[in-house]
């Protein structure tokens, strides 16, 4: 089979061959359909995460159909259209595992990091830890939803996210596009804040009530006039300091949620956080409900994440580009 593979930290994507790999006992083959290119691929190609090994095949947002099951499985059958996500498996025995919240586990294990993942014809997953795909979602537009689309859904959800609640999106890339779309269908009103004027259109079309542009004016003084301000900021951007200069127009008792973060250390005033008892926290993906959940929510509002179609031979180049801060939208490989 042909697979992208990152030798080691700073050296380029290759594009090589590799024996299709047998699924073991508790695992599947997946024959892979698509796999989004995530930002995380970034923070592996540069270093970011000490638990990688490498060589590794990267790529965590895949969509694929069963082709063989490993010894003792009998789920999900043979022919199946699943998603495999971020999470790759856990040991199912912490505290953390038997309550549902497998994406805590201490000794959990990351796709496309400490275990090859979908930049590659065949993947082999944890059967307890891939998802049907519903009818409905086509698979190369929904890869996404597997990293982007289910960060973003369970960050509201873990935020506590209530309908009419005011949401302030920092960013409308990938991540951020997806909070945005899930929390306008929750019930939310959503602001979306960008850099330069020319983001309105699309903020109102994936169900902004309104577009900020910080480049003219400053986020927290906008939010500040928004009712009152924000009842939850999510940060989508890669950039700590995005946060903090949004941070002072989140109303009493509101949220600054980290989806997205910079190497930079999170810098915010702690007098305005005590008396308005704010709240600052992050999230990293979710556990196999949460993207049952991520799934079935998206279907059925008809969530689809925006994707360029890119070949194999394409990744190296673009990785290189998201790398370098030009790359646009979410591209997804498909094979
Ligand atoms: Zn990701
Ligand atoms: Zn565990």
């Amino acid at each position: 089979m042909r697979v992208a593979q990152l030798g080691a930290v700073q050296v380029p994507l290759s594009i090589t061959q590799r024996p299709t790999p047998e699924p073991g006992p508790g695992e599947i083959l997946i024959k892979v359909t698509a796999c989004g290119m995530c930002y995380s691929e970034v923070n592996l190609l540069n270093g970011e995460y000490p638990f990688a090994r490498f060589p590794v095949v990267p790529g965590h947002e895949i969509t694929g159909v069963v082709a063989a099951l490993g010894p003792g499985v009998n789920w999900p059958a043979a022919g199946t259209p699943v998603g495999a996500q971020f999470l790759y498996s856990s040991c199912g025995h912490c505290d953390y595992c038997v309550r549902g919240e497998e994406i805590l586990c201490p000794d959990k294990k990351i796709t496309g990091v400490g275990v090859d993942g979908g930049y590659s014809e065949y993947f082999i997953g944890r059967a307890g830890f891939v998802t049907p795909l519903p009818d409905g979602l086509d698979p190369v537009a929904a890869a996404p939803l597997m990293c982007a689309g289910i960060t973003a859904f369970n960050g509201l959800r873990q935020a506590g996210l209530r309908a009419g609640a005011r949401v302030a999106v920092l960013g409308a890339g990938g991540v951020g596009a997806m909070a945005a779309r899930f929390a306008a269908a929750m019930g939310a009103r959503v602001v979306i804040l960008g850099r330069s004027r020319g983001g309105e259109a699309r903020a109102k079309a994936i169900g902004a009530e309104r577009y900020v542009a910080t480049s003219e004016t400053d986020p927290a003084d906008a939010l500040r006039g928004w009712d009152g301000g924000a009842d939850l900021i999510v940060n989508a951007a890669p950039s700590s300091d995005a946060a903090a200069a949004a941070y002072g127009g989140l109303a009493p008792d509101g949220t600054l949620l980290l989806l997205g973060y910079g190497p930079e250390p999170l810098q915010l005033p702690t007098m305005p956080m005590v008396l308005g008892r704010l709240h600052v926290m992050a999230n990293p993906s979710g556990s196999p409900h949460d993207l049952r959940d991520t799934l079935a929510f998206a279907a059925a509002h008809g969530i689809v994440p925006e994707v360029t179609s890119v070949s194999l031979d394409q990744a190296p180049g673009i990785l290189a580009s998201m790398a370098g801060g030009t790359a646009h939208g979410r591209s997804v490989i498909t094979f």
